[in-house]
């Protein structure tokens, strides 16, 4: 059983290998030209908990369709009408699906250190759902396999990340395991949307506040949401001005490189970061990374738990 908080919990060849079996997940999975070939049993005899404290679609439905697909049992636990509203502390909730026997949970949860907290406390494979500002590793395997199935994975390749820089574990996930795998990752967005300490030297990650310049220099570009949930009631940009200033609008699109691709992991604003113009764009990918999503968490799944539907 193998637990994953953080992206660098994955080596490279452990995210290589995943890769490879989301490559054979993806078609039957989605095929492309009928109802899905599944069901597959890799994950027979998984009891999972999927524990969302936190909103989401994508990654809350892409779990439980995966283990389902695969023949592993889930159960999805939400904050409101469990006990958390009674007070229950996430390392009691973590005893108690222990003693009942589950063998995985996903959590997803505001406080950054949620999933180390839970992992403390329970034997099975933990995986980290999305927590707080912190880590969000399964949106950054699904983002670097997008890349992979485009060609775009390559050391040298120049991915940008727009927006809200600050409040994104997104980008702190995505952006540390593709900087591992050699490619070059830049950061825009204007100096309130980043993290003060990243402003000055010492910066993990280049940074340009100018999107029409940095445009042209990209291969790839990850457009990130105002999270305005995590922000502190400071002055921040507004809507339009946001859309101004750092929005993918149709005169955006024409500075952009003809092969670069698209990505946002979703939910997006449109007309916000993202114009109604991207959706109709050959380089959008953002529809093409929810399937990928599928396919990465059961194969994430699989190699967590030490199983192959390819056996
Ligand atoms: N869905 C992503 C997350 O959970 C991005 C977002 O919410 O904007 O972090």
């Amino acid at each position: 059983m193998r637990s994953v908080l953080r992206t660098d919990d994955l080596s490279l060849p452990d995210a290589a290998s995943i890769f490879d079996l989301a490559d054979w997940l993806l078609p039957r999975i989605l095929p492309p030209d009928g109802p899905r070939r599944l069901k597959l049993d890799g994950l027979r005899g998984v009891s999972g908990a999927l524990l969302f404290y936190e909103p989401s679609t994508r990654t809350r439905v892409s779990f439980e369709l995966a283990a389902k697909l695969l023949g592993g049992d889930v159960v999805g636990i939400s904050a409101s009408g469990s006990s958390i509203e009674k007070g229950e502390s996430l390392r009691d909730t973590a005893m108690t699906l222990e003693a009942m026997g589950f063998n995985l949970a996903v959590l997803r949860h505001r406080c950054a250190d949620a999933a180390e907290l839970f992992a403390g406390r329970f034997s099975g494979a933990v995986i980290n759902g999305g927590t707080g500002r912190g880590e969000h590793p399964t949106q950054a395997l699904l983002d670097a396999f997008t890349l992979r199935r485009h060609g775009l994975l390559e050391a040298g390749r120049g991915v940008l990340i727009v927006g809200d820089i600050a409040n994104s574990r997104v980008m702190r996930s995505t952006a540390e395991l593709l900087t591992r795998l050699g490619l070059r990752v830049t950061l825009c967005a204007p100096p309130s949307l980043l993290p003060p300490a990243w402003l000055g030297e010492g910066a993990p990650y280049a940074w340009t506040p100018d999107l029409d310049v940095a445009l042209g220099k990209a291969d790839a570009l990850v457009l990130l949401r105002m999270q305005r949930e995590r922000m502190d009631g400071a002055a921040h940009t507004g809507a339009a001005e946001y859309a101004k200033l750092y929005g993918l609008n149709a005169r955006r699109l024409g500075l952009l490189r003809p092969g670069a691709l698209i990505m946002h992991p979703g939910p997006v604003n449109r007309g916000v970061e993202v114009g109604e113009a991207v959706f109709a764009d050959p380089r959008c990918a953002i529809n093409a990374q929810v399937g990928n999503g599928v396919a990465i968490r059961a194969a994430l799944l699989c190699w967590a738990l030490g199983k192959d539907p390819r056996d």
